[in-house]
């Protein structure tokens, strides 16, 4: 789950990292009365959940609150690589003299926690990788014994010569992983910290994307989750117990089982095809959760044909059936369906299927290659 940045400044606040005072508005008079309070010369900057706002114009200055109120009127409403503008973080502009890197991931290859630090901040981290990729310094933490001081002070180095400055950034370090293993972070990412002619450190942004098997014991974390942020139709799948995600593809995939549905989504790719999701509905029998499954893929223009992939094990073929008549019977349906059922009352299926005109086939790869010759036409 990604969070907003002022909501990632909140957390990491707390874990005493160096953060420049400001709060979030949703109105230009809102922006107004927190640059009041602030009494310094302020930053306005959209809260979207993309990167790259700086370029896109969502991240202004302003020298007086009504300045302020100015500026987040021009922001808010804003739309920002498609997503509308509907809040803005207003803070105190720091004076950057020098702009650094700063980052968190859980690494598959090294299977643990990495801690990233370059010099070249306030550019993407993937561009400084292609252009200058000698110059992130990276660490693999073993999560039994932390992220050491040694560990730290070693990273540090390689951005500043300077002792005090050292001292800080090791500091600083070390905050940011107690916040992404206590807070179960997948990645954070404080792109710039920036470094003040006075020779300050302050955490400028903040990225912070939580891992959502971890999120369960931070309510307080879930509670921050923004709807307006989140693709509709992957917010009302999870409402009814699917997981669905969206792809680019044409070929729509009903499966139960995680492990079956990224096999579908290989063999239909294997064939030529490209799946338009993945979506599970699971291992229970719930004929209303295939009537869902139905109508958020019909919703989607995208999907020039359907894919039923069901092998029955707690889930009874019939039952799927009966779901797939039923939603035939509630909604308009314009695109072709190819059904593969088999497994627990595979027969009873059949007989269900048999009185309509859909098409079952008996095998995976058939039903992928007919599903992907039906979705050209
Ligand atoms: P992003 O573009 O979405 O990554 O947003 P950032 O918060 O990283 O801001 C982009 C750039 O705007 C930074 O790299 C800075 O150069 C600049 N910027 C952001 N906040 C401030 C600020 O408070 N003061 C100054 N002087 N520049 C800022
Ligand atoms: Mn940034």
């Amino acid at each position: 789950m990604k969070i907003h940045e002022y909501q990632a400044k909140e957390i990491l606040r707390k874990f005493g990292l160096p953060i420049p005072p400001g709060e979030v508005a949703r109105t230009p008079e809102e922006a107004e009365s927190i640059a009041k309070k602030i009494e310094k010369p302020l930053v306005i900057k959209a809260q979207v959940h993309v990167g790259g706002r700086g370029k896109a114009g969502g991240i202004q200055f302003a020298k007086t609150p009504g300045e302020a109120k100015e500026v987040a009127a021009k922001i808010l409403g804003m739309e920002i690589k498609g997503l509308r503008v509907k809040k803005v973080l207003v803070a105190e502009n720091v004076d950057i003299e020098n702009e650094v890197y700063l980052g968190i991931i859980l690494d598959r290859k090294s299977k643990s926690p990495v801690v990233m630090v370059s010099p070249e901040g306030g550019i993407e981290i993937e561009e400084v990788a292609k252009k200058t990729p000698e110059k992130i310094f990276k660490k693999p933490i073993n999560s039994l014994d932390g992220f050491l001081p040694e560990e730290a002070e070693d990273l540090s180095s390689k951005i500043f010569q300077d002792t005090d400055l050292r001292l800080k950034l090791t500091e600083i370090l070390g905050s940011l992983y107690d916040a992404f293993y206590k807070k179960d972070a997948s990645l954070i990412e404080i792109n710039p910290l920036a470094l003040t002619p006075e020779g300050d450190l302050f955490a400028v942004d903040a990225k912070m994307v939580m891992d959502d098997n971890g999120l369960f014991r931070h309510p307080e974390i879930e509670a921050m989750r923004d709807l307006e942020e989140e693709d509709p139709t992957e917010l009302e799948a999870k409402e009814k117990g699917l997981s669905f995600i969206r792809l680019n593809g044409n070929i729509g995939c009903v499966v139960n089982g995680a492990g079956l549905a990224m096999a579908t989504m290989d063999i239909i790719k294997h064939y030529g095809g490209e799946p338009a999701n993945f979506l599970d509905i699971g291992g229970s029998s719930n004929p209303e959760k295939v009537t869902t499954a139905m109508k958020i893929l019909l919703a989607d223009p995208n999907v020039k044909a359907v894919y039923f992939n069901i092998f029955g094990g707690i889930t009874r073929c019939d039952d799927v059936a009966n779901g797939i008549v039923q939603s035939l019977n509630q909604m308009e349906v314009k695109v072709p369906i190819v059904i593969r059922l088999t497994g627990t009352n595979e027969e009873k299926a059949r007989e269900i299927l048999q009185k309509t005109d859909l098409l079952h086939v008996p095998s995976m790869a058939e039903g992928a290659k007919k599903a992907i010759e039906l979705a050209k036409e």
